[in-house]
């Protein structure tokens, strides 16, 4: 037997999904012009599925920062911060990311998986039980699972049946943590946190926000989805991204419990990797000047959702999202799905292809994330490219029968 027969069945459906067209899961970029645009198969393409939320990584300023420091401090750090040390400006940012989050305490991890993944496994641990919404993340999914605590799933964004299940744990000794995300990167839909707080003070637990997707966005400041809904003093633990609005790689864990720093000797995604490299910390730390000082990367970032949104509505496109940076456009099955993202591709768009099992309720996707960085005429063509697609991909009784 060899070792790989194990995946069979996936290559099977890889093969499926790439022939006839190009691997959607493995595109390559062969040039970038700037936060929006890029070269792909010869062609100048929108970039319109990047999480490039805040339009960042051209930002001159985060660039200026980060040469500074490749130059001043060298390439990376080559250890983990107990075995090689940190550098003046790990422990900067993480001052920075605390006082943006009003929170007593931060730690900076190399990537927002690990972030995550490094959160859980450092607060629960065998004798406790982890609550998680059942469309979480896989670095939240993957941190539980080597936590060693028992793993309870609610339905999605269900408070009814998050209450339930905590009820059936009324006599349990170890800690309860709740899991949840701020907002939900395939349907653009937040956690309903008002009522997850409620909950979770009724069955005395902790509740863990990640705030990948919302950063930057939500809440007046950018703080997220806690921010937004007017209960960061009630979320115990945060995570977050790098990757994201900020740009960058990286992520971290903030909470105001005054024991939150012990994770530095308790949490091996943490204490068993290398530090993230001085660019990525200062351009990071450029990103977060920018959210705090600039409010309109907000306010364009909404103005371009509601373009997109209403846009690709107003053409007959089934959007099944939450008015949110993320667009999510329902498709009718996967093969259409693939053949619709390849000539979206071919007329110069670049959205993400989502099917099962990465995305909620077995549904198939271009899931479209815009950025504060689109122009107005972008948001246009690549509406304009949809409904060329649509032409192209659906049979004429098809499209007459969804487009307006
Ligand atoms: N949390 C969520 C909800 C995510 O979607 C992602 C990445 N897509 C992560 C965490 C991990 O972040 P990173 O890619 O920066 O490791």
């Amino acid at each position: 037997m060899d070792i790989f027969d194990k995946y069979a069945p996936l290559l099977e459906r890889f093969q499926a999904a790439t022939s006839g067209g190009k691997n959607p899961f493995g595109v390559c970029l062969e040039d970038i012009y700037s936060a929006t645009e890029a070269k792909v198969d010869g062609r100048r393409t929108i970039l319109l599925g990047t999480n490039n939320y805040l339009g960042l990584t051209f930002n001159e300023d985060c660039i200026a920062a980060a040469t500074e420091m490749l130059k001043s401090h060298g390439t990376g750090t080559t250890g983990s911060r107990i075995a090689n040390g940190s550098y003046a400006e790990h422990e900067a940012l993480e001052k920075s990311i605390a006082e943006y989050l009003n929170r007593k305490s931060a730690i900076v991890f190399s990537t927002g998986y690990q972030a995550n993944f490094g959160v859980i496994v450092g607060l629960a641990g065998p004798k406790d039980v982890i609550f998680l919404d059942a469309d979480s993340h896989a670095s939240i999914y993957d941190g539980c699972k080597l936590s060693g605590a028992t793993l309870i799933r609610f339905r999605h964004n269900d408070t009814e049946d998050l209450d339930k299940r905590m009820s059936r744990f009324a006599d349990f000794e170890g800690c309860k943590l709740v899991v949840t995300e701020g907002l939900y990167s395939m349907l653009g839909d937040t956690a309903p946190l008002k009522e997850f707080v409620e909950v979770k003070k009724k069955h005395g637990g902790w509740l863990l926000v990640d705030e990948a997707h919302s950063f930057g966005m939500y809440g007046d400041h950018g703080r997220g989805a806690a921010e937004h809904y007017g209960v960061e003093k009630d979320v115990d633990f945060v995570a977050g991204t790098f990757s994201k609005s900020l740009g960058a790689i990286g992520g971290f864990g903030a909470s105001d419990h005054p024991m939150f720093d012990v994770l530095r000797f308790a949490s091996r995604p943490y204490m068993f990797t290398a530090s993230p490299s001085p660019a990525s910390i200062a351009s990071v730390h450029a990103a977060l000047d920018c959210m705090r000082k600039d409010p309109s990367l907000r306010t364009r970032i909404w103005e371009n959702a509601r373009h997109l949104f209403q846009g690709l509505k107003d053409a007959g496109f089934e959007v099944i999202s939450e008015l949110s940076p993320i667009v999510a456009v329902r498709m009718p099955d996967e093969a259409t799905a693939v053949a619709f993202w390849n000539r979206l591709l071919e007329n110069g768009i670049y959205v993400n292809l989502a099917v099962p099992p990465g995305t909620p309720k077995g549904v198939c996707l271009m899931r479209c994330s815009v950025s504060s960085a689109h122009e107005a005429r972008q948001i246009d063509d690549a509406i304009d490219a949809f409904v060329r697609t649509r032409s192209e991909v659906f049979s004429d009784e098809e499209v007459a029968a969804t487009a307006s």
